[in-house]
């Protein structure tokens, strides 16, 4: 039997893949679908912050075009980032133009001086060096570094490159000169296209599989402890389930918590991994076309809190009352930080009426505050450390670290499928392999 601790993409994909091996999901939640959800507020439809869908991989192309076939629009982002009182279009490096020129003077020089400097693939470069080597030190003084430093709240050089190199584009010199004098440069980086659907939030994506492993999902079974000796675990009600591999899509700071019996010895490796949160102040306005076309607004400086706002009326046209609109904008806060909500939010509507975002007339419909915890993986040495150590050991005991923060890396919808996809094939192989000891089929 293959138990599975947690119900959304990530584990739903291990169950849709397992196909008739006997597994169990648990999840702690009233509904499946864990971080990609939407609620629903008086007509207004909001995901846990902005939900776009980037697709590389053709598996996973393949079976999101036959669960929901015509459901996905794509749709060509459209980033910008506010500074100085200006909105560049994304990402920042290669669209100087319209900064102070002094801004832009320290970004071009600072960028031609990079070019010598030979970038640094040690996973153990702290992010500070990889941003100076990558960008030089205007672009990482008027962005890498506040923008990083915001969304995770952790001082640049304290934390790793290693989640990073993947996500940023590098481009070339003369992306960043044709930037500077006003040639737009869009299409670079990852996510230059995301799809996201016509009608209602993200959450239909894990619906439709959720109706898929329907007769293998347990809901409000919440796993409290796990004895990898006895191989059990034990659920907040008591009931004890065996099982013979684990798959672990909970917080991994929390499941090492949990561990108990003689091999309880990794918990102590809890403490050192660390994460911050993302507060989200989700906004419904009494008016359509809030925030112009932009899909969302990257915020680098210290005249406001935030470091993202995001438009989800202009993803699809179904998540707003007719003749309205909507926006959300993302706080990084540290795990341990308590924060006024209603003056943090106050502040907010006054920094995006200032910025020209919201206007002073405007009548906010919907105001809600929600808090992501957690949010994001800090990548440190620590980080790097304990994994080092714990993957291999947990594995060994027929335990998996799959999806977001079960794996406790930055990932994404896609990656948290195709953890499901991948690991399933290796239990089932290991179940040929195995084959008539019945080793996974309880
Ligand atoms: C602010 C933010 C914005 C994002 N934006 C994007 C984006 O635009 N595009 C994108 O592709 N990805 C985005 N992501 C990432 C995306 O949300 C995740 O990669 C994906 O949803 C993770 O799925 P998962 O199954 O790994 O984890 P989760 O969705 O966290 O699912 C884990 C499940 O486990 C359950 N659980 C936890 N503990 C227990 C327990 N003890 N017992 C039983 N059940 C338990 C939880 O209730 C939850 O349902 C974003 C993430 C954040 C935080």
């Amino acid at each position: 039997m293959v138990v599975i601790i947690g119900g959304g993409l990530a584990g739903m994909s291990t169950a849709y893949h397992l196909g008739n091996t006997p597994c169990t999901v648990l999840e702690a939640g009233p509904v499946a679908g864990g971080l990609c959800g939407s609620r629903t507020i008086d007509g207004f439809v909001f995901d846990y912050t902005g939900h776009l869908l980037h697709l590389r991989d053709p598996r996973i192309v393949a079976l999101v075009d036959e669960w929901l076939p015509g459901v996905f629009s794509t749709i060509e982002r459209k980033a910008y980032i506010h500074s100085h009182d200006v909105r560049l279009p994304f990402p920042f490096q290669a669209n100087l133009h319209g900064l102070p020129p002094e801004v832009v003077s320290d970004c071009l020089m600072g960028f031609i001086r990079s070019l010598d400097v030979p970038v640094p693939d040690s996973p153990e470069v702290d992010f500070e060096t990889w941003s100076l080597a990558v960008f030089g030190r205007g672009i990482s003084d008027a962005f890498m570094l506040p923008y990083n430093e915001k969304l995770f709240r952790r001082a640049p050089a304290e934390m790793t490159a290693d989640w990073v190199a993947w996500a940023v584009p590098k481009p070339n010199l003369e992306q960043v000169v044709q930037g500077a004098l006003g040639v737009v440069n869009r299409g670079l980086g990852y996510n230059s296209t995301f799809r996201y659907p016509t009608r209602g939030g993200i959450e239909v994506l894990p619906n439709v599989l959720a109706d898929r492993v329907r007769d293998r999902i347990r809901l409000n079974a919440e796993v409290q402890r796990v004895d990898m000796d006895r191989q059990v675990v034990t659920l907040a009600d008591g009931e004890q389930i065996a099982y013979d591999e684990l798959v672990v899509t909970t917080p991994l700071p929390r499941f090492l918590n949990m561990l108990e019996g003689p091999s309880s010895e990794l918990s102590s490796r809890a403490d050192k991994l660390d994460w911050s949160v993302v507060g989200c102040l989700n906004l419904g306005i009494d008016r359509p076309d809030v925030g112009g076309d932009a899909h969302w607004i990257y915020f680098p400086d210290d005249d406001s809190r935030y470091y993202r706002a995001g438009f989800p009326t202009n993803f699809s046209e179904g998540v707003a009352p007719e003749g309205t609109s909507s926006l959300y904008v993302e706080f990084g806060l540290r795990r341990d930080e308590v924060i006024d909500e209603e003056a943090v939010c106050r502040e907010a509507i006054a920094d995006l009426t200032r910025q020209g975002i919201l206007r002073p007339d405007d009548r906010i419909l919907v105001q809600d505050f929600i808090r992501i915890d957690p949010g994001y993986v800090i990548f440190d040495r620590d980080r790097q450390a304990v994994m080092n150590e714990v993957v291999p050991a947990l594995a060994n005991r027929g335990v998996h670290l799959i999806g977001r923060y079960g794996a406790w890396t930055y990932s994404y919808m896609e990656r948290a499928l195709l953890d499901g996809l991948e690991l399933a094939e290796r239990l089932s192989g290991c179940k040929a392999a195995q084959g008539r000891q019945g080793a996974l089929g309880v």
